[in-house]
């Protein structure tokens, strides 16, 4: 079956569009199970395993299916469901032990669940992420005779995920009788469930526990699921005391999540690694990398326009630069700086509309704490000056793309470990204070509009 490329195309686009706007669990359970049966330029066949899946489609999609999708006369999205055989199970309650008979080919296994293309070569690296890169190197070196676990965190789409699969990748590279797992947190408590349904969790607790390398993704997924905490816990302390080694992610640091103290101090135990929003040369570079591998051409100065609006997502900066892609090829036209701000407007709204600099942001400071810039930048250390000048340092650092030394400097001659002290002092107390969060999210807008 020929299927139609275009409005093939137009539906991965969709899902990377959705995939920048959902969580990655929404996606994973609602999304990714979606398969394209069959695609025309004027309809497209989707396979859903079920009913809820083609509502939930619907119902949250509908205005952008439009817009991705051919449409009927009656503006409706022209997609056929077809609900998938209900007997098979869906792959990821399905739940295997290996065989010692196929022990051979088991070790296979586990890549399927690696993406491909998320490969250290294909990391790129700059000062945001070049310590947690090398954790991950040393890790995948030398798997559990290293940091054990390694704990790595930050935001959405900077390149998590893709670390914890490059880790897989090289240990299958080097040693392919390593046995290799890598889980989504929802995935493990699927798995879970599944197994305590049929009576099976002694044999999933001994597949589990039977691996050299679990990779785990998302933890913050299993804050409030206690009864699955103890579990996973569980299965930490008995790899770890085999010295197997265990990679989790997750969106905040350990000591930030909701769950107990033995879990957090059990991921506290080895290696914590923060991946930070790349600078403005890291983004150019992941950009002209990105558009390499899809056989696209940017020019330079269209790749510093995309990154410097689009700052604080990887993923985001790939979804623009796919939209670009399309629209170009559709268009039959060259890429140039008008065509990007036309075609991604949308997505540079969220961008500030004026570079914020460090005077910017000590005005808005000075009024809204009733402070004067004087006293921000000087050295008193009154707890009435010292903290509006701390919330202006980690807004700085947040809002504003230059090195730590050159930000520090424009607070009256400072050092780059005051204002990071600084940051992390805020970036605590703002998780825990909602007073000062509101404080911060308003100046936030205020420099941005
Ligand atoms: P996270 O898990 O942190 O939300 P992902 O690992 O899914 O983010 O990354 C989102 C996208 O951005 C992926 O396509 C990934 O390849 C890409 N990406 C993130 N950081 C980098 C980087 N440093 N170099 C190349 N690609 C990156
Ligand atoms: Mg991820």
């Amino acid at each position: 079956m020929l299927m139609h490329q275009h409005t093939h195309e137009t539906w991965s686009q969709f899902l990377s569009y959705v995939e920048e706007r959902c969580s990655a669990a929404e996606f994973e359970n609602w999304l990714a199970p979606i398969q394209v049966l069959d695609a025309s330029h004027d309809e497209i066949t989707l396979e859903v395993p079920n009913i809820f899946v083609q509502e939930y489609l619907l119902d949250n999609y509908k205005r952008d299916l439009v817009a991705f999708l051919p449409t009927r006369v009656n503006g409706e999205p022209a997609i056929v469901f077809k609900i998938s055989d209900s007997k098979k199970p869906s792959p990821i309650v399905e739940f295997k032990e290996p065989t010692p008979a196929r022990e051979e080919e088991s070790h296979n296994e586990p890549t399927s669940s690696l993406n491909s293309f998320y490969t250290f070569e294909n990391f790129i690296e700059g000062p945001s992420n070049q310590f947690v890169k090398s954790a991950a190197l040393g890790v995948a070196a030398r798997p559990g005779r290293s940091y054990n676990p390694l704990f790595i965190h930050g935001g959405v789409g900077l390149g998590k995920t893709h670390l914890l699969h490059a880790i897989g990748h090289e240990v299958r590279e080097k040693n392919k009788k390593l046995r290799v797992q890598c889980v989504t947190t929802e995935g493990f408590i699927n798995d879970l469930v599944d197994n305590l349904r049929n009576k099976s969790v002694d044999k999933m607790k001994r597949y589990y526990r039977s691996l050299d390398i679990l990779l785990i993704d998302d933890i913050q997924f299993l804050q409030s699921r206690k009864n699955f905490e103890d579990e996973l816990c569980n299965t930490f302390e008995a790899l770890i005391n085999q010295n197997k080694q265990i990679v989790i992610t997750s969106d905040k640091p350990p000591g930030q999540l909701s769950l107990s103290e033995r879990m957090i101090a059990r991921m506290e135990w080895g290696l914590v690694a923060h991946v930070g929003i790349p600078d403005l040369e890291t983004r150019v570079a992941i950009l002209q990398h990105k558009a390499d591998q899809k056989g696209f051409r940017i020019p330079q100065k269209v790749a510093f326009f995309i990154a410097e609006h689009i700052y604080n997502n990887v993923r985001q900066l790939e979804g623009a630069l796919n939209r670009l892609n399309a629209y170009s090829r559709l268009m039959g036209i060259e890429v140039s700086e008008e065509m990007v701000e036309k075609t991604l407007s949308e997505l540079l709204q969220h961008a500030p509309s004026k570079k914020i600099s460090v005077e910017n942001i000590l005005k808005s400071v000075s009024t809204m704490y009733d402070v004067p810039i004087r006293d921000l930048r000087g050295t008193s250390r009154t707890k009435d000056i010292a903290f509006p000048r701390q919330v202006a340092m980690y807004l700085a650092k947040e809002l504003i793309n230059e090195s730590l030394n050159k930000l520090a400097s424009n607070f009256g001659g400072k050092t780059h470990s005051t204002l990071l002290h600084a940051w992390k002092k805020i970036a605590e107390q703002v998780e825990k204070d909602d007073r000062l969060k509101r404080q911060i999210q308003m100046a936030r807008r205020n420099l941005e509009s």
